[in-house]
């Protein structure tokens, strides 16, 4: 294919899907296949993938056992998840449900993380019968009517015209804002203060949800303690915890398989939505409720494609071949090897404002180091140099977009964490 045929197929993505799907990049990458942490285009340019095809792939691009799962089970039956006993379904909850640290668990697959949250809101408000929900400044849950209700980034606050009410609470970011000045200790006693106020304020609310790392949001995560300081609140006022680990499950964090485990003072979620990774690239998402929580929709909540049986043996292998290999602790070594690495090379340049992160969920903030002004521009451009180089990664933040957002799949070894740390140092010093 000739390079204008592709370029072709910008202008035909432009005139046929919406305007507000962007795609990265001046001239947007086609992939057209992957193998390991690496991706090729159409072009044959091959790429090191910093950012798992947005974090879908958890362990590996082409994994062998994720694909002959596939196929075989295709060549067997492809069905919907509805009405008939489904063997890889049920063996995948089994599986989540004694992972997800949630006392007498059931898990509800969906097809997306947006639909997973969609559904916790849906049991929140069903079960505590309010329409009312806490969530988090700068948070990111999906676009769905009721998951962008309760999307506080305004990068993606779609729309303002939401079914539920909902009311954001001070807690994952402070690096701007009116307490960016206090020590940790004095902005959690800030934040809990300003959340049993809101409480005081307000009738029943049914749930918080919020993500332990802010992914969309620029992977920032709250002071150690300041989530469980908010379940003890939360507690007495009946107000259900809904953990988003659409980005922070699976081990991606190194430290913890989940990332409410990070706060874990505080106990398990009443519910937990996962998604993105556990199919490697397949549509899977799904909620984590405990049985009382879970059990209150008084009829069916059904999807005719959640759960069924090609995706979940897509879970299935990628899941087992992420413990089996021990992909979290591989997160852990190669991520902070990674983060060591790119805070020394941050260190030269000056937009570097942090490089932060745990494991394999690695932000680097661009600021200008007088002002302290969000860069998105720089940003923008490091995401183009690093494409020139060989390198995928994303970009994220709050209202700016000045985070560079590194989240490769999690076997990513230590000679590709250099080959990117390298590439990227590359992007890094062609900022003026
Ligand atoms: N929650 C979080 C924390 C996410 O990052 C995302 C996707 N970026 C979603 C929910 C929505 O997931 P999906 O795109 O699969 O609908």
């Amino acid at each position: 294919m000739n390079r204008s045929a592709r370029n072709h197929l910008h202008e035909r993505h432009k005139a046929v899907l919406p305007d507000w799907l962007a795609l990265y990049y001046d001239r947007p990458v086609e992939i057209t296949h992957g193998e390991g942490r690496y991706v090729w285009d159409a072009d044959g340019n091959r790429y090191l993938d910093f950012f798992g095809g947005i974090l879908t792939t958890m362990t590996a691009h082409a994994l062998p056992e994720v694909t002959k799962a596939v196929s075989e089970q295709a060549g067997r039956i492809i069905h919907s998840s509805t009405l008939y006993l489904n063997r890889p379904m049920i063996e995948l909850a089994e599986r989540i449900a004694a992972l997800s640290g949630i006392p007498d668990a059931r898990v509800f697959f969906t097809t997306s993380g947006t639909e997973a949250n969609d559904t916790a809101l849906l049991l929140a408000t069903a079960y505590r019968r309010s329409n009312q929900i806490l969530a988090m400044r700068n948070s990111y849950h999906g676009r769905s009517f009721s998951a962008v209700s309760v999307t506080g980034n305004r990068v993606w606050s779609t729309t303002g015209l939401s079914p539920l009410r909902t009311l954001y609470v001070h807690g994952a970011v402070r690096s701007r804002g009116p307490f960016a000045h206090l020590s940790d200790t004095d902005f959690t006693a800030a934040c809990v203060a300003d959340l049993e106020d809101l409480l005081g304020h307000t009738g029943d609310v049914a749930a918080l949800i919020a993500e332990p790392i802010q992914g969309v949001g620029g992977f920032t995560s709250p002071p150690d303690g300041l989530y469980a300081a908010f379940r003890e609140v939360l507690n007495r006022h009946g107000v259900l915890w809904i953990s988003d680990e659409v980005q922070t499950g699976w081990g991606r964090t190194g430290e913890h398989f989940w990332g409410w485990q990070a706060h874990a003072a505080s106990g398990p979620p009443d519910m937990l939505t996962f998604a993105k990774g556990i199919g490697n690239g397949m549509s899977i998402g799904g909620v984590v409720a405990r049985a009382e929580v879970m059990n209150c929709l008084t009829a069916n909540s059904i999807s005719t494609f959640g759960g069924s049986p090609v995706t979940m043996a897509a879970g299935l292998a990628n899941l087992s071949y992420l413990l089996e290999h021990d992909l979290q602790g591989n997160a852990r070594r190669v991520g902070g090897l990674l983060i060591e690495r790119l805070r020394a090379i941050g260190a030269g340049i000056d937009l570097v404002r942090e490089v932060r992160g745990r494991g394999l969920m690695i932000g680097i903030e661009l600021a200008h180091p007088d002002t302290g002004a969000a860069q998105p521009q720089a940003a923008a451009a490091v995401l183009e140099a690093a494409r020139e180089n060989g390198l995928l990664i994303g970009k994220g933040g709050g209202h700016d977009t000045s985070v560079l957002r590194i989240a490769p799949p999690l076997s990513l070894t230590v000679a590709e964490a250099e080959e990117g740390a390298a590439l990227l140092e590359q992007a890094l010093r062609t900022l003026p």
